[in-house]
């Protein structure tokens, strides 16, 4: 099979090309490298069936042509991270709602599979714990600029379900929780590598709010396998489905958890969410996924437990540090 994967370079779609080569798969990455880089992919261009483009996933003859090519599409080019969402609102709006019309108006041509990639965002601050996928979003007000975020994949996710139903287009629609591993930058940021990175540093590990918020950290390795065999799934076609792990943390448990494993002798200091990010800034205080669907469908969910996580992702990053 050839996959096309549309942010192929970034985080989570680096880790899909490898599991795709892995088990001699083909595939063609399109990334326009903003938040994509290409040391994510440089250890894969030399291996058979690997091929790359650089540009927009809202290029429409671009990705016409490359989802003909191909048998799947993995549509995961998207602005993320709360930083960069924050920052930028109309770069993650247009990004996030045009790619994915260009997309699934390509591959509805040839009604090839196309799986879109989502977000627990789209749950925005609903306290109902843990999160089923026919829950209601509740998302904040427009002057806030995160809910944009959520409300582009809900838009997003209403758009591939309306291909599905009108136009026979199949598609899966993964909301990711949140993931972490291996390459995964602090820069855009995501609480892990940044915590990682300070302890390496010797920096103070910076929490935000109160610290007791709490999410669960899956590992890319686990989410893009069950991406994998969800794609191999008839059943999985025009559904959304969570995948996450359901080992709950508190970010400042978090915070200790990286201090332990590299030994960092940093402070943990609590910063307000005003200076993190903007006033008016709301965040979620419980994100827990209901998984009961995924293991319906695939016999298995996210499962690396939390230290084994941070272990991988501190190994990483210390061998980063040490190529430098
Ligand atoms: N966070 C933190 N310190 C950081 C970056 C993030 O305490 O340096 C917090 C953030 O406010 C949130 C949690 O960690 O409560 C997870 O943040 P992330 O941006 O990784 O993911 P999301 O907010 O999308 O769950």
């Amino acid at each position: 099979m050839k996959v096309f994967i549309t942010g192929g370079a970034g985080f989570i779609g680096s880790h899909m090309a490898e599991a795709l080569l892995d088990r001699g798969d083909a595939v063609m990455v399109l990334d326009d490298l903003s938040t994509g880089r290409m040391e994510n992919i440089d250890h894969l261009i030399d291996r058979p069936g690997f091929e790359y483009r650089v540009g927009s996933a809202t290029d429409t003859p671009l990705v016409t042509e490359l989802v003909d090519r191909c048998d799947v599409t993995m549509h995961l080019a998207a602005a993320v991270g709360v930083k960069l969402i924050v920052d930028q609102p109309v770069h993650t709006i247009e990004t996030n709602v045009r790619a994915t019309e260009v997309v699934l108006e390509a591959t509805a041509k040839k009604k090839k599979l196309v799986v879109v990639a989502s977000t627990s965002e789209v749950y925005g601050k609903g306290v109902k714990i843990p999160f089923a996928e026919d829950d209601d979003l509740k998302l904040g007000p427009t002057a806030n600029s995160r809910w944009a975020y959520a409300c582009s994949k809900a838009l997003d996710e209403w758009l591939a379900l309306a291909y599905w139903r009108e136009k026979g287009v199949p598609v899966i629609i993964p909301r990711f929780f949140n993931t972490v591993g291996p390459r995964q930058t602090g820069r855009y940021g995501m609480v892990l590598p940044t915590l990682v990175a300070q302890a390496l540093q010797g920096d103070p590990l910076t929490v935000y709010g109160t610290g007791q918020q709490t999410r669960c950290f899956g590992h890319v390795r686990d989410v893009v396998a069950a991406v994998l065999a969800l794609v191999e799934t008839p059943a999985a076609v025009g559904q959304v489905i969570n995948i996450g792990s359901q080992e709950e943390v508190t970010i400042l448990q978090l915070a200790e958890v990286v201090r332990e494993l590299t030994e960092a002798d940093s402070d943990i200091v609590l910063v307000p969410y005003t200076e993190a990010y903007a006033e008016g800034f709301e965040d979620m205080q419980r994100r827990v996924p209901d998984v009961s669907k995924l293991e319906r469908l695939i016999g298995f969910r996210p499962r690396t437990s939390l230290e084994e996580i941070v272990r991988d992702v501190v190994a990483d990053q210390r061998s980063r540090l040490a190529a430098t």
